[in-house]
């Protein structure tokens, strides 16, 4: 089946035995168990990180609501499983942990999410980072590597990372590819060899600003020990979130379409813009391969302000139609300043290195006419022109 048949569709095989058309929200936290011996078997499985049992016991081990839409998503990224968490900093910390007797260290490779950045750097899992570009993995790598991370696009510079490329020369270690700039529309990272695909499904896959959840796709042998983290820890997607997540993906793959559309002529007009020194978007650098491992170039892109700081912050504060905030991925166009707000908890010195700059603005572009976010930019612009002559 195509994306766009499975995000209609996935997950819901089992609506047909439940004689129902819409999913069903189960918010039970405990289910009964009149037959012992079958609840323990039951148990059993499901702290062992089983997919299913025949009862589901208790709603941090098993729920029906979250498993549907985790199979949609397994079906989007043309993988074994996904494994739902609470959000997408709650995914990567499990992969972190199910990672951690597996190896000494993870290699990463900058720009990243700036939580992912701090996560890693700060040493609260106990699993060291060492970064390293993209073309050092290869010589950095050895036997007690427990997993390479990388971002492509990369949050927030676009910068792209040829996966096919980092999974070669990470051999037999694991690579964990953090999709959510392209969502499952126009990236399987799984068909490149990475092992792991995480997914803050707070942004495209949510889709409407109003969920917060993170998803991993992955071979059902390691869904099995994210489980039993999950299990253990507790970091689990309310059937509430995912009901709303399950319930938007089927027009996933129209929002990607229609706001990449937008990004792409937005890219157009910025590129024409004096105040603006810089556009960064998927594709404009490096096209070859952006078309090797992407269907699209997506729907966020950056730029540079001329006049720097002073011009973004009024830019912050002039827009009417844009929201100044931060986050991605839904309906309406967001605008923010990485190095003051995403990124902060990245170091000055290492934020620069990986060129998010005080100049630089992040955009995400939503499914709004493109003349009137063209029209807003403008009138924002216009606004810092004036603030940086007064
Ligand atoms: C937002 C984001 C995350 C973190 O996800 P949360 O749902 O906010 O925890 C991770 N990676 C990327 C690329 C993101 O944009």
């Amino acid at each position: 089946m195509k994306t766009e048949t499975l995000a209609v569709h996935a997950g819901r095989a089992d609506l047909k035995t439940l004689g129902v058309h819409a999913l069903p929200i189960d918010l039970s936290s405990t289910y009964p168990v009149y037959d012992l011996a079958e609840g323990t078997a039951s148990l059993d499985a499901l702290v062992a990180g089983d997919a299913t049992a025949a009862n589901p016991i208790y709603s941090r081990l098993y729920n029906p609501t979250v498993h549907r839409f985790e199979q949609a998503l397994a079906a989007l990224e043309q993988a074994e499983a996904a494994v739902a968490f609470g959000s997408g900093m709650a995914a990567l910390t499990a992969v972190l942990l199910a990672r951690k007797g597996a190896g000494d260290h993870v290699l990463a490779c900058r720009p990243i999410y700036g939580t992912s950045d701090h996560l890693m750097s700060c040493g609260l899992l106990g699993l060291p980072v060492r970064w390293v570009q993209p073309a050092e993995v290869a010589d950095a790598i050895n036997p007690s590597t427990a997993l390479v991370i990388i971002e492509t696009p990369a949050n927030p510079t676009l910068e792209l990372v040829d996966i096919a490329a980092v999974v070669k020369a990470a051999g037999a270690i694991p690579v964990l590819v953090d999709s959510t700039f392209a969502t499952p529309v126009l990236q399987n990272p799984i068909t490149l060899g990475a092992r792991y695909v995480l997914h803050s499904a707070t942004k495209f896959l949510g889709g409407h600003g109003d969920v917060i959840a993170g998803v991993i796709a992955c071979s059902e042998a390691d869904a099995k020990a994210l489980r039993q983290v999950r299990v253990g820890t507790g970091g689990l997607l309310h059937p509430l979130a995912a009901y709303l997540l399950h319930r938007g993906l089927p027009t996933l793959p129209l929002r990607v379409e229609r706001a990449q559309a937008n990004a792409e002529k937005l890219v157009q007009w910025l590129q024409q813009q004096s105040q603006v020194s810089a556009v960064y978007f998927p594709g404009l650098k490096n096209r070859a391969l952006m078309q090797q491992q992407m269907r699209g170039p997506g729907c966020v892109l950056a730029f540079e302000l001329a006049d720097g700081y002073r011009a973004a912050a009024t830019v912050m504060t002039a827009v009417k139609r844009i929201t100044p905030a931060v986050s991605l991925g839904s309906v309406d166009s967001l605008i923010q300043h990485p190095a003051g707000l995403t990124h902060r908890v990245v170091d000055e010195h290492t934020r620069s290195k990986a060129g998010i700059h005080a100049s630089l603005m992040r955009m995400s572009v939503g499914i709004e006419h493109v003349d009137d976010l063209i029209a807003d930019l403008q009138q924002a612009f216009r606004s810092a022109k004036v603030a940086a002559v007064a």
